[in-house]
């Protein structure tokens, strides 16, 4: 996050715009009991399936796939990405005539394991020694992973669930290809988003139930998947997963993955540059913004205060006052780094734990962090706590959680230079690249308050975070209390 210096901007506009003022007020008591519209958020489900944390992984006595794998070493990180691939290939067997006018799907005829760490030889015209990545390459009609450095890094952070998810991408380059949903010169950006919508496709398949080898929960389960997503981003390589330029920022990726779950092959195929374009406008700037961290202090949290108020201004509730003194507070467990008291409108916040939050990710460091910005979108979700306190709303439950959730994404919505459906910034500080990353990293995590109630508590489903962050984001304020309506 950045300050800017200048002309304020176009506030009236966005006064204008929010017409559904009192829409935490008036709105919310309109629609008390609504449930909610068909196909769209709910609380309790993850795109029509139950929510639930559970077994993720592969499925103990499933027996092993028996498919030809050209270098292996007979490992079990080998037997994982046959297993993997045997899933993820069926899916496709079943449902690619349905999604691609009939058209039979031809598996990938040859996959390749090799060692990273290895001399090795040349994959697809590129060095394997040295090469930590996983790839499908359409000349050679091949997939290959590193079984030294990759796939164990990944499945030590995030669980064997994570070489699925590698390698369903992967299988969705060779469907992209196979079916020919996009042309040869589209950008990289729509190939990739694509492969991740893909990738979501199969992972309903898995959540239903429907793979041989692997199980995933809709919960925690797939907050893992989603993470491996958001890590890939930047993982060192030079072929596929070449950094954010590549494969779109985290929150494209996860929500291209959302698309492909929830919708289907159907909806990826439909995915071109306009569509991409569509929604991803609001990050045109991030290219070339200075990437530039706002230091968690008491001037800082003024400013972000300050950012609140004006983006919550319509609501008409009074702004909380911040402190850094830890205060009790009768009827709320304490959260931290920060809680909000509604008896006497205040947040307390811990500058040292926010601090923390604040520091950069560092992988594998005592000290890592998330962000800046997932700092301050923990004290913004104590601020739309009060925004709902004074609309009369419940402090408690999922959907308070979740209308907290996606009232942060309103804010975050309007802190972007350009923002999403012709809406002004507003205020003075701007994101910056990777900011809103930093919020999907959080979210997908257990001990962020973005989506969490006045208790701290948050719903099991990520996914379910995700959907209401990225609605506020991108629809702004409105539809927080009447989609998340008690
Ligand atoms: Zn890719």
């Amino acid at each position: 996050m950045a300050p800017v210096s200048g002309v304020r901007r176009g506030l009236g506009a966005v006064l204008a715009l929010l017409t559904c003022t009192a829409v935490l007020g008036g709105c919310s008591r309109v629609i008390s009991g609504t449930p909610t519209t068909a196909g769209g958020p709910a609380t309790h489900d993850v795109a029509g399936l139950p929510a639930s944390n559970g077994p993720t992984g592969p499925i103990a006595g499933a027996p092993d796939a028996d498919l030809p794998v050209e270098g292996t070493d007979g490992g079990e990180v080998d037997a994982l990405a046959r297993n993997a691939i045997a899933d993820v290939q069926a899916y496709w067997r079943e449902v690619f005539p349905d999604a691609f006018d009939g058209a039979e799907f031809e598996p990938v005829p040859r996959l390749v394991s090799y060692d990273s760490t290895a001399l090795g030889g040349t994959l697809c015209e590129q060095r394997t020694q040295g090469l930590s990545n996983a790839f499908y390459c359409g000349g050679e009609n091949l997939i290959a992973w590193d079984r030294a450095d990759l796939l164990p890094r990944l499945n030590n952070s995030f669980g064997p669930i994570a070489s699925v998810t590698v390698l369903a991408h992967e299988m969705g380059h060779a469907v992209q290809h196979r079916a020919g949903t996009t042309g040869r010169d589209a950008p990289t950006l729509v190939l990739e988003q694509q492969a991740d919508c893909f990738t979501g496709s199969f992972f309903r398949h898995a959540a239903e139930g429907g793979a041989e080898h692997f199980q995933v929960s809709t919960g925690d389960g797939l907050n893992k998947v989603m993470g491996v997503l958001n890590y890939i981003r930047d993982t060192p390589g030079d072929t596929d997963f070449t950094g954010a330029d590549a494969h779109g920022s985290a929150f494209d990726r996860v929500t291209a993955f959302q698309y492909g779950f929830s919708e289907g092959p159907q909806r990826c195929a439909r995915m071109d540059a306009e569509d991409v374009k569509r929604r991803t406008t609001q990050f045109q700037f991030w290219k070339q913004a200075q990437e530039t961290d706002l230091p968690v202090d008491e001037k800082n949290l003024a400013a972000v205060r300050s950012s609140l108020e004006q983006v919550f201004a319509d609501t008409g509730a009074l702004p909380p006052e911040l402190t850094t003194e830890p205060l009790p507070c009768d009827g709320v467990r304490g959260t931290e780094p920060a809680a909000y008291c509604p008896e006497t409108n205040t947040i307390s916040l811990s500058l040292d734990d926010l601090q923390r939050i604040a520091n950069p990710p560092a992988k594998e460091a005592a000290d890592s962090g998330y962000g800046d910005f997932a700092a301050y979108a923990q004290v913004a979700s104590r601020y739309a706590l009060s925004v709902q306190e004074a609309a009369g709303l419940p402090l408690t439950g999922e959907n308070a959680g979740l209308r907290t959730a996606c009232l942060v994404g309103a804010w975050s919505g309007l802190l972007v230079e350009d923002p999403i459906g012709q809406r002004n910034p507003v205020g003075e500080l701007r994101l910056a690249p990777g900011d809103i990353d930093e919020g999907v990293a959080a979210l997908l995590g257990d001990d962020s308050l973005i989506a969490a109630d006045v208790n701290g508590d948050q719903v099991p489903a990520g996914f379910a975070r995700l959907e209401a962050f990225r609605m506020g984001f991108q629809d702004g304020f409105g539809p927080c209390s009447t989609e998340y309506g008690e």
